[in-house]
């Protein structure tokens, strides 16, 4: 097999032409802040693709969070049930407003946040009201259990819904299920402004104090009078430009993203691994990327620090480490699957609740290569795929023959 030519991607910005457009209009009408026709186009398309009442354009995901965490009314001191397999930016927020995050161990069938270990956590720490819960890689999670839990506790649910914009469950998008949620336009998500975010609510008085503190929370006074903290946080219209100029080709790229899948899932049929699970009957994920796990008898040793990776190669056998240097050499990028926040340095000393045992999962119990806890497992069996959807199907045929051979 040759080396790509070109680098095959995780997965890329895929622009279609409007955007510039868009971006032009707002140049040759000199709308070129925060405000103007493009904020307001996204904003109307994103209510009307998912279904909220209200959305706030901002800068970035993690600046959605940060304001849903304010909304949610966080305090310094309280602790927040977080997912735990995730992106950092789904529970940094929290810590921002001086939260204690606690993670939730993940469930093996949609690499969610577990509702056992949810229900076991609401046990062990009863005066917690908030959770937040992330929609991993575009697959949404059990929603009606999560739900049900968060009622019966009166907690509030926020949701990071920035990889899954477009998965639905049971029938409704994901960035509907929170009482304050978050989706975002980063470079390498389903649809994108090249950055970007929006806070989604049904919410009017949310809305409004999202969209002000955005924007340094003036008061409706002469000059600039302030009586609570801001932040510049607001989306620019240039930025908004190539959203909404993304919009129309949401279902479009979802549906070169299911194809990604389902042809490795073909093509990596005769081999000791599964894909990224979903619930099929209930939800119908985005596909932002493709996963697989390797099954537990066809792992090769490998040994992961803070920093390197090492692994030794068995015949039959492979590892996410053996798999991500083979793709490297070829010119092709994958990554490893979210590393758990309870096996971050930062986040360390946290609580961490599992749905086994009593609860309570100590950090130290995980050995390489079988993890301890469902999160840590999947880290160490996983891997994200090249997931571009503009990577042919030859280059991903090559791809698919590059996983075969490191089991050979
Ligand atoms: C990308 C991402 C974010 C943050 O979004 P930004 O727009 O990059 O700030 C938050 N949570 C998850 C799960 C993400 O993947």
């Amino acid at each position: 097999m040759k080396r790509f030519e070109a680098k095959v991607w995780l997965s890329t910005p895929t622009m279609h032409g409007d955007e510039l457009k868009y971006m032009t209009e707002a140049f040759q009408t000199n709308w070129m802040s925060t405000i103007g026709e493009n904020i307001d186009e996204a904003e109307r398309l994103t209510c009307e693709k998912v279904g909220c009442k209200y959305s706030v354009a901002l800068c970035s995901g993690t600046a959605a969070l940060h304001l849903c965490v304010k909304l949610a009314g966080i305090k310094p001191g309280d602790r927040v049930f977080c997912s735990d397999m995730t992106f950092g930016a789904t529970v940094n927020p929290v810590v921002y407003e001086g939260g204690i995050p606690v993670f939730i161990d993940t469930e093996p069938d949609t690499w969610n946040m577990d509702p056992k270990a949810l229900e076991k956590a609401f046990a062990l720490y009863p005066e917690v009201k908030v959770v937040v819960l992330a929609h991993l890689y575009g697959t949404p999670a059990k929603m009606d259990e999560i739900l049900e839990v968060c009622r019966r506790h009166h907690a509030v649910l926020i949701e990071d819904a920035a990889e899954a914009l477009g998965a639905t469950y049971k029938g409704v998008q994901a960035g509907m299920f929170g009482d304050y949620r978050a989706i975002s336009f980063n470079g390498n998500k389903i649809i994108t402004g090249s950055s970007g975010g929006m806070l989604l609510t049904d919410d009017e008085q949310a809305a409004n104090k999202a969209r002000k503190w955005s924007t340094q929370s003036r008061e409706n006074a002469p000059w600039y009078q302030h009586e609570e903290l801001g932040y510049n946080y607001r989306m620019s219209n240039v930025i908004a430009g190539v959203v909404r100029g993304q919009y129309p080709y949401l279902e479009e790229h979802i549906a070169q993203k299911r194809a990604i899948y389902q042809r490795y899932q073909e093509g990596f049929r005769d081999l000791p691994v599964t894909m990224n699970p979903y619930d099929a009957q209930n939800s119908q994920p985005n596909f932002w990327l493709s996963c697989l796990l390797i099954d537990r008898a066809a792992m090769c040793r490998q040994a992961r620090g803070e920093r390197e990776a090492l692994y030794v190669s068995e015949p039959g056998k492979s590892c996410p480490t053996q798999i991500l240097e083979t793709l490297a050499q070829y010119n092709a990028e994958g990554r490893p699957i979210w590393k758990p926040m309870h096996m971050q340095p930062i986040y360390r000393m946290h609580g961490f609740v599992t749905a086994q045992g009593d609860g309570r999962a100590s950090t130290n119990a995980y050995i390489a290569g079988c993890g301890a806890d469902v999160g840590m497992d999947i880290f160490a069996r996983g891997l994200c795929l090249p997931s571009d959807n503009k990577m042919t199907v030859e280059e991903q045929n090559q791809v698919i023959e590059i996983v075969k051979s490191c089991f050979a």
